[in-house]
């Protein structure tokens, strides 16, 4: 079973690889590969270039066979639908079970992503409970609908949503953002590697 990690990667940071890790270990897929979103459509720009962001994701998982940077979307161009880059995922994989990763936050605006029953009906959904993120009624409800065992997800391609309970990381790249603005200490908040990076280009200095 293969995992999908979306996201906009600005910059990538140790709460992104523990989620994809510990969802790793808790469904046994065998690879996750992290998609960075070359023009996210439900927020603000990012503030790195798009190739600046595929960069840091290269350094970051450079050691971890089991994790790989998925660049269709970089290559794709335009604003980066989900439901687009699972019919591609689909086609790429046949009909083997694809399991969309996401953060309890990302998971509650879910229903106002485009086409959100064209992405259930190529992939599923794990969940991971976030620090400081609740459930709003209406994702509950959809978790409840369609809620499923980690062990269930292997039987069928896609449709079906599970909840994963992972450690708490409060790491936001937002955070990391404000950090580097200041000119604050990001250490032991994102691998070494992405850190210098972040110094060298002098990322984030100017522009938050
Ligand atoms: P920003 O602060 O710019 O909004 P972010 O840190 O939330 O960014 P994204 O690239 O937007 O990072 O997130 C990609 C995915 O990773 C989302 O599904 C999000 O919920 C999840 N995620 C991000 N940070 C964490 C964390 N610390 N723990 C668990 N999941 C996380």
């Amino acid at each position: 079973m293969i995992g999908i990690l979306g996201g906009t990667f600005d910059p990538v940071h140790y709460g992104h690889l523990r989620l994809a890790e510990e969802m790793r270990e808790a469904l046994g897929l065998t690879q996750v590969r992290f998609i960075p979103a070359f023009q996210p459509p439900h927020r603000e720009p990012p503030v790195a270039s798009a190739h600046q962001r595929l960069a840091m994701l290269y350094l970051a998982l450079q050691d971890n066979k089991a994790f790989t940077v998925d660049t269709r979307e970089y290559e794709r161009g335009g604003p980066s639908w989900m439901v687009d880059t699972c019919a591609s995922l689909r086609a790429s994989y046949s009909d083997r079970p694809l399991v969309l990763i996401m953060g309890m936050d990302a998971f509650n605006g879910f229903t106002r992503w485009r086409d959100w029953q064209g992405i259930l009906a190529r992939v599923h959904l794990a969940v991971a409970t976030r620090p400081g993120a609740t459930l709003t009624a209406e994702a509950a409800q959809l978790l409840a609908e369609y809620a499923s065992s980690a062990a269930e997800l292997k039987q069928a391609p896609a449709g079906r949503i599970v909840e994963v309970p992972i450690a708490a990381l409060d790491i936001s790249a937002t955070r990391l953002r404000e950090l580097a603005a200041q000119n604050h200490s990001t250490r032991y908040l994102l691998p070494e590697a992405v850190r210098e990076y972040l110094l060298r280009n002098r990322l984030y200095r100017t522009n938050l």
